[in-house]
């Protein structure tokens, strides 16, 4: 009998084992591409879309990137 319980209880811990490392990888991965993945996109992604939001690079206005010059002080963006 107690042969058999040896085995099963060490066959148990290497399952473990394996689970809890295969784990902490998946963990890592996630939290490392995750992040890279989850990264919000800058907000001149895509700059001429309507209703996407710039911000004047000469004076910070806020303002529509449909309109092709900044509203308060006239530049370019
Ligand atoms: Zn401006």
């Amino acid at each position: 009998m107690y042969p058999e319980f040896i085995a099963i209880y060490v066959g148990l811990a290497i399952v473990i084992a394996l689970l809890v490392t295969i784990l902490v990888i998946l963990l890592k991965r996630t939290s490392g591409g995750g992040q890279r993945t989850s990264t919000p996109q800058p907000t001149n992604w895509m700059p001429n879309a309507p209703g996407a939001v710039v911000f004047c690079k000469y004076c910070g206005t806020q303002f529509d990137s449909s309109q092709n010059c900044c509203p308060k002080c006239g530049n370019f963006r």
